[in-house]
């Protein structure tokens, strides 16, 4: 294949002229941590400059120019982009992320391209949970990029999944859905509705304020990390941080610091001890719980500190159960959960652990006979309140077929469930529309049609009370 690097200068030109781009010099857009674009949105823009699709101009220029830069094979870099999610694949901090940046840098003559990609945060934070797989956007920023006559791009920020939100509009990034094959895009313009109409349908939602901050966080680590570009995670600066704050803030004990995080025990012992490898949502915890930033901790910056309470919105998941509970004394604990369960104010273990502002764990361990009780009667509960909702769902299933018999239309389960429709708070599953029908057959006596459904309705003839008695 034809190097795309030999292009002979046009006659005419002197031999010394300043080298030339292959492709146009694109600048991308966005200048700081909460503005820049991704390296997949700019490619996208590259390939409508130059009028091509985004496939023909990887398949013709950007794939042979990898191979001779980096012996990638042509056909990979091709397969790459042609994906639908390929924005992910290119933006991410990956090798192939690297020859994606570097070979466009080669092709435009820019130098800062692998800016647009997660590239910089690669030695400081550990990949676990850092790229979303979810293509998110503001719509306030894409109504921004309408007003002021630009091409609507998404941020690099709105790539991480640790972001929830966009720090400038303090709104929630809108989720687009997953797509196995791009729609059908006739040409820039066509993108370009199909982005206001998205835009337009979009819900504003208002981020929560550690959203938000987090979000500002992240973006701010993204202008650290341009500014230190040789720096990398290191053990003993994650360590000598904690350390700072922990003696600082919480006179030495890595336990109280802990639960102010509202995270496991010893799992900040590790972090203090640099033996686990913080991640970024936890990263960003603890910058806003100290009031410092994440390039702080990551460069084990001994600076000012500031407490501020943990946020209730973190992932139920992530933070350790349980309170202050367990340091009250037994007696006590054990008559406070013999009065719940008295008065009926708890209906399981999982509730009565909650009131006591103890673990499951906790419980199980202390109250063994009381937690088995309470275990027992939430099972059968759940157990009652399954039956009925499957009594409820049967008796409006029955009601909705024989208003069909009476219309002379052949009851068939499709017809019921269309009708049943905003009057069950779920439609359920297939076996439980299966049972219901089994059930109203039998008690109207219509027979199940097989195969094909008979357009009218036809009884089964049954010999009325006075034919039988003239037979006998
Ligand atoms: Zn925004």
């Amino acid at each position: 294949m034809k190097s795309p690097f030999r292009t002979k200068l046009p006659g005419g030109w002197p031999e010394d002229a300043p080298p030339r781009s292959i492709l146009y010099s694109l600048p991308p857009y966005g200048c700081s941590g909460d503005d820049r674009e991704h390296l997949g949105s700019y490619i996208a823009r590259l390939s409508n400059a130059h009028d091509m699709a985004r496939w023909t101009l990887t398949n013709r220029i950007i794939g042979p120019a990898a191979e001779e830069l980096f012996g990638v094979s042509s056909d990979r870099m091709a397969r790459d982009i042609g994906r639908a999610d390929y924005s992910v694949k290119v933006t991410s901090a990956t090798e192939q992320a690297y020859q994606w940046a570097h070979t466009l840098n080669r092709l435009t003559l820019r130098t800062n391209l692998q800016l647009c990609t997660l590239l910089p945060l690669k030695e400081l934070v550990s990949p676990f949970l850092l790229l979303s797989d979810r293509r998110r956007f503001c719509p306030s920023c894409y109504r921004d990029d309408v007003q002021k006559e630009r091409d609507c791009y998404d941020r690099l920020l709105w790539s991480i999944d640790a972001v929830a939100a966009c720090p400038l509009h303090r709104l929630k990034l809108v989720n687009l859905p997953k797509l196995k094959r791009r729609p059908m895009v006739f040409g820039p313009a066509d993108e370009v509705t199909s982005t206001i109409k998205l835009t337009e349908s979009a819900e504003l939602l208002p981020a929560s304020d550690y959203e938000v901050a987090s979000a500002r966080l992240i973006a701010e680590l993204l202008d650290d990390s341009v500014v230190f570009p040789d720096a990398g995670y290191s053990a003993s600066a994650q360590s000598a941080f904690l350390t700072h704050a922990v003696d600082t803030l919480f006179n030495g004990k890595s336990a109280r610091f802990a639960a102010h995080l509202r995270v496991n025990k010893s799992q900040v012992h590790g972090w203090v001890k640099g033996k686990i490898q913080m991640c970024l949502p936890r990263l960003a915890l603890v910058a806003y719980c100290c009031g410092c930033a994440i390039a702080d901790i990551l460069l084990g910056n001994k600076v000012m500190l500031s407490l501020r309470p943990a946020p209730q919105c973190q992932d139920r998941r992530l933070i350790a159960s349980g309170g202050e509970g367990a340091k009250r004394p037994r007696d006590e604990l054990r008559k406070e959960l013999y009065e719940l369960m008295r008065d009926g104010r708890i209906r399981n273990a999982t509730e009565a652990a909650k009131c006591l502002a103890v673990s499951s764990k906790f419980l199980r361990e202390n109250f063994p006979r009381e937690q088995a009780l309470l275990v027992q009667s939430g099972r059968e509960l759940v157990k009652s309140g399954r039956k009925e909702a499957m009594d409820v769902f049967d008796q409006i299933y029955l009601s909705e077929h024989k208003a069909l018999c009476d219309a002379g239309v052949y009851p068939a389960r499709r017809r019921v469930i269309e009708r049943m429709r905003g009057k069950v708070k779920s439609l359920g599953r297939r076996k439980n529309a299966e049972r219901a029908q089994r059930k109203a057959h039998a008690e109207t006596g219509v027979i199940i049609a097989r195969g094909r459904e008979p357009e009218r309705l036809f009884l089964p003839r049954r010999p009325s009370c006075g034919q039988t008695e003239e037979k006998v």
